[in-house]
């Protein structure tokens, strides 16, 4: 890694630390080359790092699927994704980014398939100079991920190894199995062929400037990390609502649900960044340790019964930002009877010295009233008022609050005096907000994370016993769901609320409530 310091000159912005890690040449080969996420995220991610000229210079794109493109259709399809995205998008630079694509159409389930494409990709090795370096992207269904590796295995493309060079990388979508099992099983499956060192597990939530801020926040200052403890902070809320359903990924969300979809990744991931220990450096092995550490401080659920702790609910038709919407059974491609939950609230406690007793409430759903992610970390009330006959719990605790979507920033309450004769207290909030300081809406994730599979930085992505803890963790509710047991009902909530008024009654047991963002 390199360190550069940049000057800049303004107001706000004097200077800026940067700490790059330089892309290496390579081939970049997507297996779902024809599906939404290369679509959605991949193409336009890719776009954007050729806008800003840090792709490497040796560098193409190979597309892999079954659609029966050519080089030329491909690149047409892709022409179509980005005039949409990128309508100000110069002829130049389009035919300059649409000149590094290349498509190899056929069935994942045909070795044959797999045993050509190494000649495919030495001839554009021969043109583009990647040093033979290469990424091999899945965004297929996810039944199909070992199907993959195994025939990039056998096809001589990937073998297990640590050495680094060339570098043959595999980069693996969400979800990581549907449970303890599934995962392992999956996991054994492409560690036939590949080393911890060669797996990129994304969670593109670990790509958001924001989330990568709360690291920034919590180890680059002085002032929060005295206070980050039992000793002053009373409970810390994690909010990841959308005002979205399913979308068109019902098939997919049916079979997942919100424990899985959200929890195993992105809430977990949360949950670490915001309680975990202060990692010795800001590297792959020490980074990822202390999220380990931190996800096995959590107590467990049994499965006999997660609940209290676990509320799960299921949206019904009600109105989102004025537009009716349907209730989840009555979604297309969702079965009538469905059980599957697009709510999830939970208390979550972690047995370790720095967080005893604190609880950590966390919630996510779909069809919520505001689309909102964000961390509360509310600090406990003050032990004594001086301002008799104000009492201490009639002041505001100070809540901080780390914004990840849509607003970015971080905000901070603090009582203050009301200006004019009488002694008023009143509650003002100190907000600091990315787009009123730097005027752009942020990079998105996959950018970020594109660019680190690119130089062989692990740090953001998700390592196996982190991934295998989530699941150690979720394991006994899922089953107790399944199993009927316990106090896990499915409760029902109209679209456009918070949720089902268990997930308030969690909270309100403990004399606390949610905060409406
Ligand atoms: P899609 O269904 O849109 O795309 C799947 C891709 O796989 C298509 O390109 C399809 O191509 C190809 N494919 C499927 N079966 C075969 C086969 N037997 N042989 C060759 N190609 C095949 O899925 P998404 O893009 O939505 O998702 C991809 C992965 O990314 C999934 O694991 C998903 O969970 C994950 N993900 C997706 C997100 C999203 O927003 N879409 C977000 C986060 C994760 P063709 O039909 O041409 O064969």
């Amino acid at each position: 890694m390199n360190n550069i310091l940049e000057i800049r000159t303004g107001v706000e912005i004097k200077e800026n630390l940067c700490v790059e890690s330089p892309s290496e040449p390579c081939a970049f080969v997507i297996f779902g080359a024809s599906g939404d996420l290369t679509r959605r995220k991949l193409i336009p991610a890719l776009f954007s790092l050729y806008g800003r000229e840090m792709l490497p210079r040796g560098f193409y794109v190979l597309g892999c699927a079954r659609s029966p493109f050519s080089d030329d259709s491909f690149r047409r399809s892709v022409a179509g994704v980005l005039e949409k995205r990128f309508p100000e998008a110069s002829a130049a630079d389009l035919s300059g980014f649409l000149s590094l694509f290349f498509y190899h159409s056929g069935n994942y389930q045909d070795q044959g398939w797999y045993d050509r494409l190494p000649d495919r990709l030495e001839r554009l090795d021969a043109v583009y100079p990647t040093g033979g370096n290469r990424i091999y992207y899945l965004a297929t269904p996810p039944a199909l991920y070992a199907t993959v590796v195994e025939g990039l295995g056998r096809a001589g493309l990937i073998r297990r190894t640590d050495e680094e060079r060339p570098a043959a990388r595999v980069v693996v979508e969400k979800p990581l199995g549907l449970d303890l099992a599934s995962f392992l099983a999956f996991d054994s499956s492409i560690t036939r062929y590949l080393s911890e060192s060669q797996i990129y597990r994304i969670d593109h939530y670990l790509g958001k400037e924001t989330v990568q801020n709360i690291l920034m926040l919590r180890f680059a200052n002085q002032i929060f990390e005295p206070v980050w403890n039992r000793q002053f902070v009373d409970h810390v809320q994690i909010t990841v609502a959308e005002t979205l359903g399913v979308e068109h990924r019902a098939g997919y969300y049916d079979q997942a649900g919100a424990l899985r979809d959200m929890f195993q990744n992105h809430m977990f991931q949360l949950l670490a960044l915001v309680a975990m220990e202060p990692p010795i450096a800001f590297d792959a092995n020490c980074y990822r340790a202390e999220k380990v550490k931190l996800l096995q401080a959590v107590q467990g659920f049994s499965a006999e019964d997660p609940g209290p702790r676990v509320v799960r609910g299921q949206y019904t038709a009600g109105t989102i930002d004025g537009r009716d919407v349907p209730g989840y059974r009555q979604e297309e491609g969702i079965p009538a009877g469905s059980g599957t939950e697009t709510f999830v609230a939970m208390k979550i406690m972690l047995d370790n010295w720095r967080w005893h007793g604190v609880p950590f409430y966390l919630r996510s759903g779909k069809m919520l009233r505001r689309k909102v992610s964000e961390i509360a970390v509310y600090f406990k009330a003050i032990p004594h008022s001086i301002f008799a006959p104000i009492e201490p719990e009639q002041l505001e605790p100070n809540v901080l609050v780390l914004k990840i979507q849509p607003e970015e920033g971080v905000s901070l309450t603090v009582e203050a005096k009301r200006p004019g004769p009488r002694l008023c207290i009143t509650t003002l909030t100190l907000d600091y907000r990315y787009c009123d300081i730097y005027g752009v809406h942020s990079p998105d994730a996959y950018e970020r994370l594109l660019l680190d599979a690119m130089a062989g930085d692990q740090t953001l992505f998700v390592q196996y016993e982190g991934a295998k803890l989530a699941w150690d963790i979720l394991t006994p509710i899922l089953s107790a769901w399944s199993a009927g047991t316990g106090t896990g009902t499915l409760q029902f909530y109209q679209a456009g609320s918070w949720g089902p008024a268990e997930a308030d009654a969690l909270l309100a047991r403990d004399g606390r409530r949610w905060r409406m963002p």
